[in-house]
Parts: C-alpha cells; sequence; structure tokens
C-alpha cells in the first residue's frame, strides 16, 4: 500500500505543478506498524497514521497547499481522545529511546548524504584519525555494549580477543540471520539505515586488523539487501570502503553472503559453515570464531543491532551510552512486539523498562480488552512469563532469572484465550522443523516432546507425561550441541513451571 501512497503523491504533486516545493523521500520503517502506512510532512512534523492513497490529495491540498492539518488521520489518543500530530507525543514514543533505530524514520536509506548529515562516518573518521585501535576497544568495552543478537556476550571484549588472535588474514561477519518467528529488528535496521552497520564493520575492522568483511543475509530479505548493496557502492564511491580509506592507508571492503533462511544458521559456527559453502550445520566450540572462523581465520561476528549501536557510542561516548540501561546490561534493546497487543511495532527502549510499561504504556495494553495471559520472550526457545513477572526490568541477566531470555528481540504477547501447551507445541514444531539433525538429543528428543504434547492436546495425554516431558526436556537441554537445542524445551518448561493447570485440564478432562 505505501507504494501506492508514493505513486498516488508522485502523479498529484506533478499534476498540481508542485515539483519545485515538494520532495518525496522514501524512509525506513516508524515501529508504529499498528497505525501504518504512515506519511509525515516536514518540516512541521505531522504525522499521519493509516494513511490510504485516497488520502494523499486531502494532505496535499489542505497541508502542503493551505497549511491546515488534517485532523481526521492523526494520531488519536485512546485515553483522551485528543489527536496528537507530532509523533513525540504519542505514548507508543514516550518510553523509547533509539539508539540503534536512531535513522530508521527519518532519512532516506538509499541515500549517503543523508546518513552523513546525521553524523554518518564522523565516527569512522574519528577512531582512524584520532584512536589507536586498542583505544577504540577500549572505548567499546566502557560503554558496556553487549551482543544483540542474544548471547549478550561483551562486545568490545569479543573485539579484543580477535585483535589478539595473530594470523595474515581475519574477517569482520555481521550476522543478518534473522530467523525468529515474526522478528523484524534486523531487516528493519538494514532497510532503513544500512550506513549504520557499514561503518560499525569498517571501525570493527580497523580494531581487530582486517581488511574484509561480510554480511551474511537471508536471501528472502530483497529490500534489505538491495539498500544494503545502494550502500556498498554509494560508501565506495565516497572513499568510506574500499582502498586508502580517508586517505588513510586503512583498507577495508564489504561483501553480501546469502543464506537460504535455515534459523540454525544464526548459530555462528553454523553460519560461517554455510558462508564456506559447507552445510549450516554447528561445530563445537572452542575453538571459537575469534580465533579460528571464516576459512579457518580469526573472526568477528556481531549482529546488525549490535554493529549499528557502535557509531554512536564513538561519537557520544562510552560514558554516555553506559549511563542508559542496568547494572549489567547496559543501552537500549530492539524488540518486534506482536500477538495480543493494540501496537504491535517495533519499539526501542532502555534496557531496564519494564514489561509492564513494554506491554501496556508502549504497547497500549491486551488487544479487545482481554485479561494478560502470557508474554514470551527470546524467539521460539523463549520462555513464557505471566503476569507475577510484569513488574521485572528487562535485561538479560533478570530474564535468564525469570526462566526465559532476552534473545535476538522477540516478544509476543498471550491472552486469556490462548492455551499454553497448544503455544508450547507450537514453538516446538518450529524448533523440530529447523533441527538441523546432527545431534541426537535435538533430533529425536525434540519429536518425542512433541509426540506427547500433541497427544496431550488432544486429550489423550496422562497426569505421567507431564513428568516426562521435564525429564526429557533437561537431558536436550543438557545434551544438544548447540544453542537451539539447548534451549528447544524451554517453552515446554516454562509452561509447566507457570501454567500446569492447563496440562492438568487437558488430561483430567480429556480434551
Ligand atoms: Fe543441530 Fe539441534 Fe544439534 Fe544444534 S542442537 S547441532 S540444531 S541437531
Amino acid at each position: 500500500e505505501s507504494e501506492d501512497i508514493i505513486n498516488s503523491f508522485t502523479s498529484l504533486i506533478d499534476e498540481f505543478g508542485l515539483e519545485d516545493e515538494v520532495q518525496i523521500v522514501r524512509t525506513g520503517c516508524f515501529g508504529f506498524c499498528e497505525k501504518g502506512p504512515i506519511v509525515k510532512v516536514l518540516p512541521d512534523n505531522t504525522f499521519y497514521v493509516r494513511v490510504s492513497p485516497g488520502d494523499t490529495e486531502e494532505i496535499l491540498k489542505e497541508h502542503i497547499v493551505k497549511g491546515r492539518t488534517v485532523q481526521r488521520l492523526l494520531y488519536t489518543d485512546p485515553v483522551t481522545n485528543e489527536n496528537i500530530s507530532d509523533s513525540k507525543g504519542i505514548e507508543f514514543y514516550k518510553k523509547q529511546i533509539r539508539i540503534a533505530l536512531r535513522n530508521c524514520g527519518f532519512i532516506n536509506p538509499e541515500n549517503i548524504e543523508e546518513y552523513i548529515a546525521r553524523d554518518g562516518y564522523m565516527a569512522l573518521g574519528k577512531c582512524l584519525a584520532e584512536f589507536t585501535p586498542e583505544e577504540t576497544i577500549q572505548e567499546i568495552k566502557e560503554s558496556g555494549l553487549r551482543g544483540r543478537g542474544g548471547g549478550g556476550f561483551p562486545t568490545g571484549l569479543k573485539w579484543e580477543i580477535t585483535r589478539k588472535s595473530e594470523a595474515d588474514q581475519k574477517y569482520v561477519v555481521c550476522n543478518a540471520d534473522e530467523g525468529d518467528p515474526g522478528a523484524f529488528m534486523d531487516r528493519s535496521i538494514l532497510e532503513g539505515d544500512p550506513h549504520s552497520v557499514l561503518e560499525a564493520m569498517a571501525i570493527c575492522g580497523y580494531c581487530i586488523g582486517a581488511d574484509k568483511g561480510l554480511v551474511y543475509i537471508r536471501a528472502e530479505y530483497p529490500l534489505a539487501i538491495e539498500r544494503l548493496k545502494t550502500a556498498i557502492k554509494q560508501a565506495r564511491e565516497y572513499g568510506l570502503l574500499g582502498n586508502d580509506i580517508m586517505g588513510t592507508r586503512f583498507n577495508f571492503d564489504i561483501e553480501l553472503r546469502y543464506g537460504a533462511g535455515a534459523f540454525v544458521c544464526g548459530e555462528e559456527t553454523a553460519l560461517i559453515h554455510s558462508m564456506e559453502g559447507l552445510r549450516g550445520e554447528p561445530t563445537f566450540k572452542p575453538p571459537f570464531p575469534s580465533v579460528s572462523g571464516y576459512m579457518g581465520k580469526p573472526t568477528n561476528v556481531n549482529n546488525v543491532e549490535t554493529f549499528a549501536n557502535i557509531p554512536v557510542i564513538l561519537n557520544k561516548g562510552a560514558n554516555w551510552f553506559n549511563k542508559i540501561g542496568t547494572e549489567k546490561s547496559k543501552g537500549t534493546k530492539v524488540f518486534a512486539l506482536a500477538g495480543k497487543i493494540n501496537n504491535v511495532g517495533l519499539i526501542e527502549v532502555p534496557m531496564g523498562t519494564t514489561l509492564r510499561e513494554v506491554i501496556y504504556d508502549i504497547g497500549g495494553g491486551i488487544k479487545n480488552g482481554k485479561e494478560f495471559k502470557s508474554v514470551q520472550t527470546g524467539g521460539p526457545s523463549g520462555g513464557c512469563l505471566t503476569k507475577d513477572f510484569l513488574d521485572t526490568p528487562i535485561d538479560y541477566d533478570n530474564l535468564i532469572a525469570a526462566g526465559s531470555m532476552m534473545g535476538s528481540g522477540g516478544m509476543i504477547v498471550m491472552d486469556e484465550d490462548d492455551c499454553m501447551v497448544s503455544i508450547a507445541r507450537f514453538y516446538l514444531e518450529f524448533t523440530l522443523e529447523e533441527s538441523c539433525g546432527k545431534c541426537t538429543p535435538c533430533r529425536v528428543g525434540n519429536k518425542r516432546l512433541h509426540e506427547i504434547l500433541d497427544k496431550i492436546t488432544k486429550g489423550k495425554g496422562e497426569v505421567e507425561d507431564i513428568e516426562r516431558l521435564r525429564v526429557l526436556s533437561s537431558v536436550i537441554k543438557d545434551a544438544s550441541l548447540c544453542g537451539l537445542g539447548q534451549s528447544s524445551p524451554n517453552p515446554v518448561l516454562s509452561t509447566i513451571a507457570n501454567f500446569e493447570n492447563e496440562y492438568l485440564a487437558h488430561v483430567n478432562d480429556g480434551k
């Protein structure tokens, strides 16, 4: 529909002879999916929601020509009934801090000059001119940034280990193989702000001593791929990638590698094998990729969101960044908020924001006035948390302590109508489908788990099955080779821990 809106604006601007006064800019995701398509009119920042191609003429005639806001297209606050014209006044945005998403919805991602105008490539220039690689790594370490792909490993430490690994060739890899069902954090960053990732990869290359970067991106992201290709081409033309960057004799260039959409290829060793043309299967660590990765050389792998934070940290300083968040989890986290919630969308909140704030203030509460039942964080292998955890501040450690995990940023809300046993079965179906089959606990164990769950949801289970699920889950967690298998029983275990009554109801009522 956005394409139709653009076409409609283009022909109307032509018809009214406004080509010299009005410019249409395609931008990245505003995050407020529930109210899309969104049209923002600058310079007055008017934020129109749920725009259709039929609304374009009124926006042009009323707003652009006569300077009158089209009230019916403004966001209406559900509590006060007030029309709000600036996105800053909308509850959905009030508690958000946008670092990784800072340029999404602001710049034209296909124009490098718009990125440069918002301090783009300034951090790279600063590092090359003023800081040694060691000083840059120290700044990243002091910022407290941890990997946003799910593991939460300290980014600066990872860079330091790769720097200290001696080799004639090293690589920087960006993991853009986002595979969680319903998650689109990385896609939005790449579609809305590809240069932020390229700049960060070049900085990483400078720090670890690599001259080559690779973005492993799933082929199902055609727009992100196109925008990355355009961004790489422009960065080369501007002397920001390639040889002798900014006249400093630093060489660094980036290529794309395409993934076929296997969830397990998000695991870094599987990703590296896939890039090498081998089967996308994980291997045992150590050695870690920082020591022996792509083509057996030291390889620093970070995900898209982690990279997107880097230029801001270096521009504003580690002290600025580490004041945001909690003691052990600094900065912000992007979440794809989905499920039975009023404001489905992409959000970025400071670490330490509570689940209640995310679900009720930003998310606008549960759809159709229903009761909240559970929230699942951490993607298909995360845990389902009850209302008792609503006041839990979100950070890596708190979510693990609560029986879930941060994951890469999927957050799915369930209401009173959802059956938690069916939810556990649904996630297990996903991991079963995505297991690479290399190790028996994951390949066979998850199949058995699924059979038991299926039996229970069909009313044919017995009370002992619940204990069987527990025991088998713990074996799978302990004995699987990679993170996929090790975390695959989490939805089963967390739903048994928090909703055992629902399992018993299936067993006892026979349905
Ligand atoms: Fe493959 Fe599962 Fe074993 Fe990971 S745990 S290596 S996905 S079979």
